[in-house]
């Protein structure tokens, strides 16, 4: 891994500033991969290893995500909502996982640390670089109950919903009266009156590149080329 100051500071610049969030954050994901053996996790070998569960949506999960390469896109980033400052990683490998959770203790003892600096923000920001990680943070090993329908890689199931017809993808259905449901019809979705509208320029499309028009299927570049219009 990087030293820490180089991933703070390219934390920082993916975020869209250094905070003591950051801060926090760096360490928290250096300690856990260390945890579970992963010296190098966004290096090919190891990042289909890992699997992040970040507890909170503030500046501390941007820089858990950005050190350890997880994405949600990779379904290798979990977010689970529980508003409290922590992260477990897991080795999918050897099934071995820790929470690290970041104590309230850290916050109180930033006047220790950092006497010098009278502004709450960099003072925070300074003493938690002090600090020693037994002060910073309290561990938790853990086991992960992960269902094969929340690991990285193809979709394992697809189901449509009995109400409306969308296709809810890796088990998210509810069954109500022995029929699949998707959440929103369910009444557990996080929005309601959704109503279908049309918008502006609806049909409007960015379209290709000029080159990439051509679908080629002899290697003779132009010949067989497609145009669409
Ligand atoms: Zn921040
Ligand atoms: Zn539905």
């Amino acid at each position: 891994m990087q030293p820490f100051e180089t991933l703070l500071s390219e934390s920082a610049q993916a975020h869209g500033h250094l905070c003591p969030g950051q801060v926090v954050g760096v360490r928290m994901a250096m300690l856990g991969c260390r945890l579970i053996g992963l010296d190098e996790p966004t290096r090919r070998d190891q990042i289909k290893k890992l699997i992040v569960y970040v507890e909170m949506d503030r500046c501390t999960a941007d820089a858990v995500a950005h050190v350890t390469g997880v994405k949600l896109g990779r379904r290798s980033l979990k977010f689970v909502d529980y508003g409290i400052m922590a992260a477990t990683f897991m080795n999918l490998e050897t099934g071995k996982a820790f929470r690290v959770i970041s104590t309230e203790e850290a916050r109180d003892l930033a006047a220790v640390y950092a006497p010098e600096i009278a502004e709450k923000g960099p003072r925070q920001l300074a003493a938690y670089k002090r600090m020693p990680d037994s002060v910073l943070f309290r561990v938790q090993k853990v086991r992960v109950n992960i269902d094969e329908c929340d690991l990285p890689g193809p979709t394992r199931r697809k189901i449509v919903c009995s109400i409306c017809g969308q296709v809810i993808r890796d088990k998210r259905e509810s069954i109500i009266e022995n029929r699949p449901v998707c959440r929103p019809c369910s009444g557990a979705g996080y929005f309601t009156h959704a109503r279908e509208v049309s918008w502006p320029d609806m049909n409007w499309s960015p379209g290709e590149p000029a080159q990439a028009k051509r679908i080629n299927s002899d290697g003779d570049a132009g010949n067989r080329s497609l145009t669409i219009h």
